[in-house]
């Protein structure tokens, strides 16, 4: 089994929402509700408990650099118009401080998830399960492990 892909790979896979391993996609029911297991290489992404709290800070950071844009405008605006309002800005701040963490929270999943993978990479005991899991997968379309001697 070759080790994991370049981390070019991984970040790009990560921040378009697909699986670090494999690249394979839709691994999301919904928005929020992240699938047990890549569909395509079946590995498991909370590969311990606790795993995802790396991507609350992957989160954080992304809202946090989106308000720093928005003082930073604001700093300049108010440079160019000594009378420009507090308010605006402070709206617009109140927004993306709520609608940014929600809309890159399935990215901020599998970017995380990417980190991890390029830093540990899969153990043998993680990789035999993704694979039975994914034969299971693909023996059954998914929906539930294969049996022998099943069509
Ligand atoms: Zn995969």
């Amino acid at each position: 089994m070759q080790g994991p892909p370049e981390w070019g790979t991984l970040l790009r896979r990560g921040v378009t929402k697909k699986c670090p391993r494999c690249g394979a996609g839709r691994l999301y029911r919904g928005w929020f509700k992240m699938k047990e297991r890549c569909p395509g290489c079946g590995m498991k992404f909370e590969r311990e408990p606790g795993f995802f709290v790396g991507a609350y800070l992957i989160n954080f950071a992304i809202t946090e650099g989106l308000l720093f844009v928005v003082i930073m405008v604001f700093i300049f605006w108010k440079d160019q118009h000594p009378d420009a309002g507090v308010v605006v800005p402070l709206v617009i701040g109140l927004i993306f401080a709520v609608v940014a963490p929600i809309l890159f929270y399935p990215f901020a999943r599998t970017i995380w998830s990417a980190f991890d993978v390029g830093m540990t990479p899969l153990e043998l005991k993680e990789i035999v399960e993704a694979t039975d899991a994914a034969t299971d997968a693909a023996g059954s379309d998914g929906s539930g492990p294969a049996l022998p001697g099943t069509p």
